[in-house]
């Protein structure tokens, strides 16, 4: 059991006024494994006055300094990595040797990246007369949502400090632990007291606590569409900026001279990555309508390859869903696509027979899906493919930008330039091409309903930071 009470304020370990705790449930068995402070408004107001504290004196460290203090956060980071993958394992049900390169060891290449830019970012230039600086935005409040957890915290943190700004982060309440052992880190690292600050607890709480408050001067959000408008609401009222990380309902474009098998196979992996429930899954496969049955039959064969079971078996690679709410939202849109008229041809409401406790579910395809089905149009973030039929290319396209979301898109072609013009025409912040892979320094944000912000390399960076002219 990993029991936290106090929250990490200003360098210090601080009790709770009202002392409550949250309880952290293991989705594999379905029992408490530990338990992280409620906050409310007192402890978010000390973490704010904090922050703003430490932020005239770590504004004003060099860069430099800044990128060494990261450094050795990144190599404390590393070093712990596999303590750190097995609790978010237990918290959050990704099988742990995925944990260990995704949760844990992303996050330590990430603050790496954060160090290195810090160091060469050129914060001024000159134009004309005037010196344009590149200052930091201030005091940054940061939420965060379960499905990456360690790495949804560090990627704001990561390029906030390197900025230059202080922090209150306010990770989920369904995964606050690992939150709490990356504030020990923080801690042993020594940095200065202020510059990191972490108070858990809900959103209604906490969360809203923290978006609402006057003493910010930027917030950086990740989570639902939903909240993120709630969040943006309550931080309009004081005018601070805020940056949107939310969900998507991507596509996957495969045109009809792909090479099939393998752009279908990539296709499965990257919609049931972490059982679905990935920001930027590939949830949406659009395939050429002559190959439908083809592809159909790929997709089955490729999502029962997913073996469903215990995160720590090494076999495994599918864990539960992070919660029991979280399921039933899946089931209930599976549903939808049995009413609607989708062809469910593998997987559905129930979970595998060896699985009786925990809450699990088979990976799920359904083919032969409409634009208008709600299995087509709302993220599920669950293990559930929706295979479409498209006529060519512009059809595809037409499709894949039928969405209220706009995070990421996929495509596949033999022609490298004939994907690219695809590409080009996709009203999402990210596409991969052919299977290209993941790029820590290129921005990573959505368009619509997906949020603004952008995270990651030197447009993560540029996020918190703010310009000031100085004419001469
Ligand atoms: P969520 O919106 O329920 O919660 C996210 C965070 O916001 C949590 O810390 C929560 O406590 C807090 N929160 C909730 N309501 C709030 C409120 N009214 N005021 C202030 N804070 C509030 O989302 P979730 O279920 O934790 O995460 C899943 C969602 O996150 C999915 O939609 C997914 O697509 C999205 N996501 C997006 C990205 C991205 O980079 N675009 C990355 C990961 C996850």
């Amino acid at each position: 059991m990993q029991h936290f009470q106090r929250v990490f304020v200003g360098g210090a370990w601080r009790a709770t006024a009202g002392g409550e705790a949250l309880e952290v449930l293991d989705p594999t068995h379905e029992a408490p494994i530990g338990s992280a402070p409620r906050s409310g408004r007192a402890e978010v107001d000390a973490a704010v006055a904090a922050a703003r504290a430490a932020f005239g004196p770590w504004s004003r460290t060099p860069p430099r300094e800044r990128a060494e203090h990261l450094t050795r956060l990144a190599a404390a980071l590393a070093a712990r990595r596999d303590d750190l993958a097995r609790t978010i394992t237990r918290e959050l049900g990704m099988p742990y040797e995925l944990s260990k390169r995704v949760q844990a060891g992303l996050p330590a290449a990430v603050l790496a990246s954060f160090a290195k830019l810090a160091s060469e970012y050129e914060f001024e230039r000159r134009v004309e007369n005037s010196l344009v600086l590149r200052v930091p935005l201030g005091v940054v409040g940061c939420i965060t949502p379960w499905n990456y957890p360690l790495h949804q915290i560090v990627l704001k943190v990561g390029a906030a400090l390197a900025a230059g700004c202080t922090v209150v982060v306010k990770p989920s309440e369904q995964t606050p632990l690992c939150a709490f052992e990356f504030a020990q880190l923080v801690e042993a690292c020594g940095l200065p007291p202020g510059v990191f600050n972490l108070v858990s607890g809900t959103g209604a709480e906490a969360g809203e606590a923290l978006a609402s408050h006057p003493g910010l001067d930027a917030l950086s959000f990740t989570g639902s569409t939903r909240a993120g408008q709630r969040v943006s609401e309550l931080a309009a009222r004081n005018l601070v900026r805020v940056s949107l990380e939310l969900g998507g309902k991507s596509a996957n474009l495969i045109l009809d001279d792909a090479d099939l098998p393998r752009a279908v196979k990539n296709g499965v992996g990257a919609c049931l990555l972490n059982s679905g429930q990935t920001c930027s899954a590939l949830t949406r496969m659009l395939v050429p309508r002559a190959r439908l049955e083809e592809a159909t039959r790929l997709a089955v064969e490729a999502a029962r390859g997913f073996v469903v079971g215990d995160p720590f078996d090494a076999a495994t690679r599918l864990g539960p869903l992070v919660s029991s709410a979280q399921r039933e939202r899946v089931r209930d849109l599976v549903r939808s696509g049995v009413e609607e008229g989708a062809q469910l041809v593998c997987g559905g409401v129930e979970a595998p027979a060896h699985c009786a406790r925990g809450w699990f579910l088979t990976p799920t395809v359904f083919t032969r899906v409409e634009r208008g089905m709600r299995i087509a149009r709302e993220e599920i973030f669950g293990p559930v493919l929706a295979i479409l039929a498209h006529d060519g290319d512009e059809h595809a396209i037409e499709l894949a930008n039928d969405s209220d979301y706009g995070l990421a898109a996929a495509v596949w072609s033999n022609d490298a330039a004939r994907a690219e013009r695809v590409a080009r025409a996709l009203r999402v912040g990210q596409v991969e091409l052919n299977g290209g892979k993941f790029n820590l320094l290129a921005p990573f944000g959505g368009f619509k309903r997906s949020g603004h912000g952008r995270e990651f390399g030197v447009h993560g960076l540029e996020e918190f930071l703010t310009t000031q002219a100085l004419q001469r």
